[in-house]
Order: structure tokens, then C-alpha cells, then sequence
């Protein structure tokens, strides 16, 4: 820290994202990337739009919009993207932010803390229950804004629609907004209800299901007085927020959907295979409606496991939090990777297993 820091920022901890390796080539299953490449379109009209670098690009991003809208049977109005959804967070923690608090779980996504802290919003995190998985009633009548990513990270249990819709209803003066970066693995979207509710804030991305997390792209959906509140902020801070290549990724990932269901569906396939051989590894797994799993073994640690299968050229997410420290998320890759995860997972198991025979 230099000396010139504002104190106001002097004790803020940042989010830590997962590990990028540039060297070594890991079978990577740390930060819920699809391990599919983006369709065919999203290749061609990249490409071709590089040619236009030197202009801006459109600060309403009016075509991609349009398309989001048409998908998702809203108006343009209901509809702002940002780079990534990260920034769209960021907006709804600075439009909303204030007199308010935050409630969000005490395990989830470890950015909204982060946020809170970063603009001095006061926030509660809500425990989830003793299996991990949130309790809506703790979340009835709040006088608070909520956030819940549904599925949520990085447990993977998703509340159904009715569940959501339930606490929306009962917190009418606040803002309730739905992080849906995992929906398209199973979930039901809560976009339907915006039609019957200004208060809710439906959250995605390009990130995972749509294999453009290095394009940075999401989105929010919700009333067009929140959308409007939302670009207030958008362009007191950065107009151009979307590129044009990024734009352009996201037009044609759109139209090319079916694509992008087909993977969801063989992620969903290789998620169940995966979890019964877990299972049958003796792990405790969590069920999951989104592209991981989270587990915990009663033999060896979260940490252990993190730092040998890295060793075996594998790598996955353990937190060092303490609810959650004996688990480790496990992103789903291609059949063929989750097979070297439990031929991984199985020797560690095997090796642990002599060892202690060996003791007694
Ligand atoms: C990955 C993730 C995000 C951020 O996604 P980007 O669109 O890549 O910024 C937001 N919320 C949750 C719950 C996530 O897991």
C-alpha cells in the first residue's frame, strides 16, 4: 500500500479469484468455465468485426439487447448488459446501496461482501442450514435488499421458482435480486417475474453456460425504472462498457442457442455420472443444479485434496472458510476430465487407505 491510499479503502479485502495457471497445462476445474469452446457465429463475426476497433462501440448496445429481449420474451427496456455480471452487481450495489442492508447467505458468491465493504453498504450474511442449503423462510418480510445467486455458489442447490417467488412477494419495498449465473444447468429462471414484480433484479452471464467467461458479458432483467436507475450509474462510470468483439460474441451466441443447450445438457449428463462416483468414492456430495459439485471426503481434507490433485495435474476450488473447509467444488468438464478426476481422486483414496492398514 502506498502512502497516498485513502484510509476510507486502507482495510479492504479484495475478491480473490480462482487460479489462472499460464504454464502448466492442469485439466481445470476451478472456476466454472464451460470446457466448450464458443459456437462456430461467435468465431466468424468476431473476426470480422475487428476491423472496426477504432470506432466506439455502442454505448446502448442496442442489437444485443434487442436480441436478449426477443429470448427472453421482454422489451428492451427490461434489459441492460454489462462486462461480465460482476459490473452488474457492482451497479445494483452502488444505484441501491445506502440507508439499507445487504442480506445475503453466509456461503455464497464472494463477491457481495466485497462489494458492501468496498462502498461501505452495511450487510448481514444469513447462515444457511445445517445441509448447506437456504432456508427462504429466514428471508420473509426483510426490510432489507437481498441478493441470492439461485443456484447458489458454491453449494449448487437451487430454490424452485415458487420458493423465489415467495420471497419476493414478501419483501415488495426492497430489492430482491436473483444471481442466475448457473440457471441454464438445471434451474427455473425467475424472468417470468419481472412482469409482476418492479422489485425483483434477475441476474446472468456468458460466463459459464455460454462459454464466454474471457469475453466478459452479462446482463440483468428486471422493470424499466431499474433499468433506467441502472444506467444513471452505468454512465456516471463507463459508457463504452461493452466492447464491440464481446458484443458482437454475444449476438450471435444467442442466436446460435441450440449449440449452447446441447453442451448445458451433456454438462448436466457428465454432472450425475460424476456425482454417483463420488458417491461411490464415499464423498458427501451436495445434489447440484449447476456446472459443479461440492464435496467433502471423511478421509482426506478439503486442503489435502486441493493440493494433491494438483499435483496430479488437476485443479479445483477449496475455500478456506470455516463452514466450508472440508469441501472442494469440482467444476464439470468433459466426461473425459471427470474420469481423470476420479481416477485422480481414486489413487489419493487407495494410497490413504494403505497408509493406514499399514499403521495398525
Ligand atoms: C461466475 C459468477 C458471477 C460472475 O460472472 P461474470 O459474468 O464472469 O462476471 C456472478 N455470480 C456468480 C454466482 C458466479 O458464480
Amino acid at each position: 500500500m502506498s502512502r497516498f491510499f485513502s484510509k476510507r479503502n486502507r482495510n479492504l479485502v479484495p475478491y480473490i479469484p480462482g487460479e489462472q495457471p499460464k504454464h502448466v497445462e492442469y485439466i481445470k476445474l476451478n472456476t466454472n468455465e464451460s470446457p466448450y469452446p464458443p459456437s462456430p457465429l461467435v468465431e466468424k463475426v468476431v473476426k470480422e468485426e475487428c476491423s472496426s476497433l477504432s470506432l466506439y462501440s455502442d454505448p446502448e448496445c442496442l442489437e444485443l439487447r434487442t436480441e436478449l429481449a426477443k429470448f427472453y420474451k421482454v422489451s428492451t427496456e427490461h434489459v441492460i448488459v454489462g462486462n461480465g455480471s460482476d459490473e452488474i452487481l457492482n451497479l445494483i450495489f452502488l444505484a441501491y446501496g445506502g440507508e439499507e442492508s445487504f442480506l445475503f447467505p453466509d456461503v455464497t458468491y464472494g463477491f457481495y461482501p466485497v462489494y458492501c465493504n468496498l462502498y461501505h453498504i452495511p450487510y448481514k450474511e444469513i447462515p444457511l442450514d445445517y445441509k448447506l442449503s437456504i432456508n427462504i423462510n429466514d428471508y420473509m418480510n426483510c426490510n432489507n435488499h437481498i441478493v441470492i445467486a439461485n443456484p447458489n455458489a458454491p453449494t449448487g442447490t437451487c430454490l424452485t421458482l415458487a420458493e423465489i417467488e415467495a420471497i419476493i412477494k414478501s419483501n415488495k419495498d426492497t430489492i430482491v435480486v436473483i444471481d442466475e449465473a448457473y440457471i441454464d444447468f438445471g434451474g427455473d429462471s425467475a424472468i417470468p417475474l419481472i412482469h409482476r414484480y418492479d422489485n425483483v433484479i434477475i441476474v446472468q452471464t456468458f460466463s459459464k453456460s455460454r462459454s464466454m467467461a474471457g469475453a466478459r458479458l452479462g446482463y440483468a432483467i428486471a422493470s424499466e425504472s431499474i433499468i433506467k436507475d441502472l444506467n444513471t450509474i452505468r454512465y456516471s462510470i463507463n459508457p463504452y462498457n461493452v466492447n464491440r468483439l464481446t458484443l458482437k460474441a454475444g449476438i450471435a451466441a444467442i442466436r446460435e442457442h441450440e449449440y449452447y443447450d446441447a453442451n448445458c445438457k451433456e454438462i448436466i449428463a457428465t454432472r450425475q455420472w460424476t456425482f454417483t462416483m463420488l458417491i461411490n468414492l464415499g464423498f458427501d456430495v451436495i445434489e447440484s443444479k449447476s456446472n459443479f459439485l461440492f464435496a467433502r471426503s471423511n478421509e482426506i481434507s478439503g486442503c489435502t485434496l486441493y493440493e494433491e490433485l494438483k499435483e496430479k495435474g488437476i485443479l479445483i476450488r477449496h475455500f478456506n472458510k470455516p463452514r466450508i473447509i472440508d469441501y472442494i467444488r469440482i467444476t464439470i468438464g468433459t466426461k473425459e476430465q471427470m474420469e481423470a478426476l476420479i481416477q485422480g481422486l481414486t489413487e489419493l483414496l487407495v494410497e490413504r487407505r494403505e497408509e493406514e492398514n499399514f499403521e495398525y
